[in-house]
């Protein structure tokens, strides 16, 4: 195996998993933000939940949201296990 393509894919592998926790970050504020009833974009009172999707207990809730203001539109995937396990599930 060349060293020099070995530590070219190590570097690929890094700034992916990098980015990549970046991006949860960033989805996590967003969501935070959204919960307050924020928009993340614009910053007003206008984020409106538009869709609500639970596929039972196994699967993630996935929930929708659009900005009135600036139409800023995201979707979230929301682990439910929690729900799940305090009997809260349908
Ligand atoms: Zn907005």
């Amino acid at each position: 195996m060349d060293f020099y393509l070995l530590a070219f894919m190590l570097i690929i592998l890094t700034g992916s998993v990098l980015v990549y926790i970046y991006y949860l970050k960033e989805k996590k504020e967003q969501l935070d933000s959204i919960r307050r009833g924020f928009c993340p974009q614009c910053k007003q009172n206008s984020i409106e939940l538009t869709d609500q999707r639970s596929g039972g207990c196994s699967t993630p809730e996935l929930l929708s949201f659009v900005c009135l203001e600036c139409g800023y539109t995201n979707s979230f995937a929301i682990d439910n296990r929690e729900a799940c396990g305090s009997g809260r599930c349908k």
